[in-house]
Order: structure tokens, then C-alpha cells, then sequence
């Protein structure tokens, strides 16, 4: 079995891992109350989606 020939830096690894990243969660803002909410989800804050209310209260 191949064994690297040098161990690899710090420096190497980190420049690796660059693309290795936490997903961005696409917030946007909500029209209907201007707070920032997550896309094609219901807005926790209003509990509106499309321009309707859908968590009926
Ligand atoms: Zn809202």
C-alpha cells in the first residue's frame, strides 16, 4: 500500500478544506413581514407562503 512521503501541513490541509464549508442556507426576506425566512419554506413570523396564510389560527 502507498504511504505519503510527507505528511501534509497545516497550511495544505486548510487550503484543502477552503471548499469544504457549511451550506449557505438560503435566507430571503419575507414579503409579506420583511423578516428574513428560509426559501420555499413557511415564514415562521407571519406563517405566510405565496401570499397566503397557511398556519390558520
Ligand atoms: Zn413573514
Amino acid at each position: 500500500m502507498a504511504v505519503p512521503f510527507r505528511r501534509t501541513s497545516k497550511t495544505k490541509k486548510r487550503m484543502r478544506r477552503t471548499h469544504i464549508k457549511l451550506r449557505v442556507p438560503g435566507m430571503v426576506k419575507c414579503p409579506e413581514c420583511g423578516e428574513m425566512k428560509l426559501s420555499h419554506r413557511v415564514c415562521k413570523e407571519c406563517g405566510t407562503y405565496k401570499g397566503q396564510d397557511v398556519v390558520n389560527k
